[in-house]
């Protein structure tokens, strides 16, 4: 592997057939997580394709010439053409491999597969999910001098790192950007001496053998585990929903109701956490348009009521969205009558979408006792039905999910494999 400068790059980079060049920046947390998954990749694909890195804030006007707008941000050439897909954030290995395959023949793709060894590496604990919940067990445990290791699919952060503002987790007097609340929750962690393995594939958990196996062959073993993957959002799937979430469209009223001040928004959904957030949302907005897409509510009795008398809210039923667009201040929210294919245009300060929130657990969902929804069941030790394995932060069975109670549990359920580890 090699570093670069901008004079080179002709050289080094356009006339030297198949190339892949890592833009980095320092201070960078993605960069980081990027810099073993592209050493450990230079030493099997390296007798075939370069591997080059370049500083960017070094080397501005090139990055700006090749238009690369975010670090780290990889670009693959073979004989000066750039080709394949740039890859930029959280890079997983899986992305860089596809990339790298495509780029080289089936038979020599086989052969250096096959020159992969797997790895095994041993902790105390292992910690799936670094949001708040994770992070804090993280620190917790590493205070305690325990070996521990937290690997999360995406960057570290959790939803934390998406939103917009955060004004009620204690210590800050002005609200923090979710970004730099998340940052200094993993930065904490880190500086401590947890290990971070992130944006990578989870392949297998085992859940009784206390084994986690990510990127296919690494695979990660300790004495306990700690769940903390969060939940997921259903989204509605209309087009404009993903780019315009955190940016207009929110999906909890708990955080986001009080930047609705005397403001009109739409909410989506006419379940139980619609209704009783619509209601929460009221104590803000002036006026809220509820859009279900059943021809009644589906909330409780006790819950409907207190909307239905609500002079602020109204509610379009039978209808669902079709697409969300942004026009300057306001979100624009498309609606479809289902039964009669009428659409029409809803103009609101914000939309907040409350149709369901998922747990993370596709790959332990079979061992785990859950509760009627399908989060996890723990005790006050934060323990589960499996021995050794604990669960923390918005997947377990509670009632409210906030970054203080994810931290809470994080913090219980360390002090408890401390004690029990000791
Ligand atoms: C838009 C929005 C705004 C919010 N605003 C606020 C607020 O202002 N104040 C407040 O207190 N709360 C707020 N919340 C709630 C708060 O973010 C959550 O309660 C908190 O983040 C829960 O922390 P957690 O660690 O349990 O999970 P998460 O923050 O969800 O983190 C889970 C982590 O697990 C990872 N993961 C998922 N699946 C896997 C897997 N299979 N293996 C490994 N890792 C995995 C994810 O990538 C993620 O990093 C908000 C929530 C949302 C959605």
């Amino acid at each position: 592997m090699k570093e670069i400068i901008t004079s080179e790059f002709e050289k080094e980079v356009l006339q030297a057939g198949k190339v892949v060049l890592d833009f980095y920046s320092t201070e960078c947390p993605p960069c980081e997580a990027l810099a073993s998954k592209f050493e450990d990749l230079s030493k099997l694909y390296g007798n075939d394709i370069r591997f080059l890195k370049i500083f960017r804030q070094g080397n501005r006007d090139l990055s700006d010439k090749l238009g690369v707008r975010s670090s780290p941000t990889l670009l693959f050439f073979n004989n000066g053409v750039e080709i394949a897909e740039r890859l930029s954030g959280g890079i997983k290995r899986s992305e860089i491999i596809r990339n790298l395959d495509s780029m080289l023949i089936p038979e020599r793709v086989k052969e250096i597969k096959s020159q992969i060894k797997p790895s095994v590496s041993e902790f105390d604990v292992i910690i799936l999910g670094a949001g708040p919940g994770g992070l804090t067990a993280g620190l917790y445990l590493c205070q305690s001098k325990i070996n521990t290791v937290l690997i999360d699919i995406a960057l570290p952060g959790g939803h934390v790192s998406t939103t917009h503002e955060v004004s009620n987790y204690p210590g800050f007097i002005e609200p923090q950007a979710g970004y730099m609340l998340s940052h200094n929750m993993s930065e904490q962690t880190k500086l401590c001496g947890t290990i971070y393995k992130v944006a990578v594939d989870i392949t297998r958990v085992d859940l009784e053998k206390k084994e986690v196996v990510i990127d296919e062959y690494e695979t990660v073993k300790a004495k306990r585990i700690i769940i903390g993957t969060g939940t997921t959002p259903n989204l509605t799937g209309a087009p404009g929903e993903k780019e315009l979430k955190g940016k207009g469209i929110s999906y909890c009223a708990t955080c986001d109701a009080k930047y609705f001040n005397d403001k009109e928004v739409v909410v989506i959904g006419g379940g139980n956490s619609a209704v009783e957030e619509s209601e929460y949302i009221t104590r803000f907005a002036s006026k809220l348009i509820m859009v279900h897409q059943f021809d009644k509510l589906t909330a409780n009795k006790q819950a409907q009521d207190k909307v239905l008398n609500n002079p602020k809210i109204s509610i379009l039923f039978e209808n669902e969205p079709r697409l969300f667009t942004r026009d300057g201040d306001k979100i624009i929210t498309e609606i479809e009558n289902i039964k009669t294919g009428r659409r029409q245009k809803l103009v609101s300060d914000g939309v907040f979408i409350f149709i369901g929130m998922k747990p993370n657990i596709d790959l332990f969902r079979d061992k785990l006792e859950l509760d009627q929804w399908g989060y996890i069941k723990t005790d006050q030790d934060m323990k589960t039905s499996v021995p050794g394995v604990y669960a923390v932060g918005d997947v377990i069975s509670k009632k409210y999910r906030q970054i203080t109670t994810a931290v809470a549990d994080g913090t219980i359920a360390a002090m408890s494999i401390a004690k029990e580890l000791d």
